[in-house]
């Protein structure tokens, strides 16, 4: 699914259709009108299936008359959540793209296995992965993910132009989500994953969505990685400036590989161990 190098000739066809037709990004996530929290829990005693408890309080009391979800509709919704953010990162088509099938010995990559090894088992703060079509940085962003998933841990991976088109498609007027939903829930998303930022159509309106988006992220410190196949001097400046911060803490890891796809790819060479300082890249703030 690696779609890097089309998305410039990509991004020109589409600004030459200002009517995009609707894509279905969102089933709308955390919309409870659209959950059924009723009795499909009947092993639980707690609530005994109902999904909801009345809170034990004098009657008159504030808040008496209110019901509050049980534990189990909370574990509920947030397996359906992770369930959702699974579909809408579209995981199963990166099935193979795990840290256990990473080629590891493909000089250049080192480094950039190591910090998103790293970074999977502690998502926090920024981690940006940088180098020519083909290195093998979207095979370490879907490692990521599935990481995130693998620990019940709510992600979302989106391929930039993808989610521009998505966003762009909630403008029609047959689009079932709105563009504050689509935008306010990839925006919050504890683990945010962008694949091929960079590469998505330079119109104002894109430049700024993504601005929007990525400032919103280093001022709430949310967990996000990035892939881009363009220097980082090529970025929104406003966007590379905050991939250098110290405060986040940030790490940017230049890939210097040949094409991974190329890989010669066996079973002893993917489970042979990593050499720490092999390659050509640089981490700029240390995780
Ligand atoms: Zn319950």
């Amino acid at each position: 699914m690696k779609r890097a190098c089309l998305h410039q000739s990509r991004a020109v066809e589409r600004e030459a259709h200002e009517e995009m037709p609707e894509r279905a990004f969102a089933p709308s996530i955390d919309d409870d009108a659209t959950w059924s929290d009723g009795p499909d829990t009947p092993h639980c005693a707690a609530c005994e299936g109902i999904g909801w408890l009345r809170p034990k309080l004098p009657v008159g009391a504030p808040g008496y008359n209110q019901l509050i979800p049980c534990a189990c509709t909370t574990i509920r919704r947030a397996r359906r959540r992770l369930a959702q953010l699974q579909e809408l990162s579209h995981i199963d088509a990166f099935q193979a793209q795990t840290f256990a099938t990473f080629n590891r010995l493909v000089p250049g990559l080192q480094v950039a296995y190591q910090r998103a090894r790293t970074f999977a088992q502690n998502p926090t703060g920024w981690l940006t992965l940088l180098g020519p079509c083909g290195c093998g940085k979207t095979h370490l962003a879907a490692a990521i993910a599935h990481a995130a998933f693998a620990a019940e841990q709510p992600a979302l991976l989106v391929v930039v132009p993808d989610l521009l088109d998505h966003l762009r498609a909630t403008y029609s007027p047959t689009s079932t989500v709105s563009y504050d939903q689509v935008f306010t829930h990839v925006r919050e998303v504890e683990l945010l994953i962008l694949d091929d930022l960079g590469t998505e159509s330079a119109t104002p309106w894109a430049r700024e969505k993504m601005y929007q988006l990525i400032n919103h992220r280093y001022n709430h410190r949310l967990a996000t990685v990035f892939t881009s196949n363009i220097r980082l001097e090529q970025l929104d400046p406003r966007v590379a400036s905050r991939m250098h911060d110290p405060a986040l803490p940030a790490c940017i890891v230049t890939i210097q590989a040949q094409d991974y796809r190329r890989r010669p790819l066996t079973p002893d060479q993917r489970h042979r161990p990593t050499t720490p300082d092999e390659g050509a890249q640089g981490c700029l703030n240390k995780r």
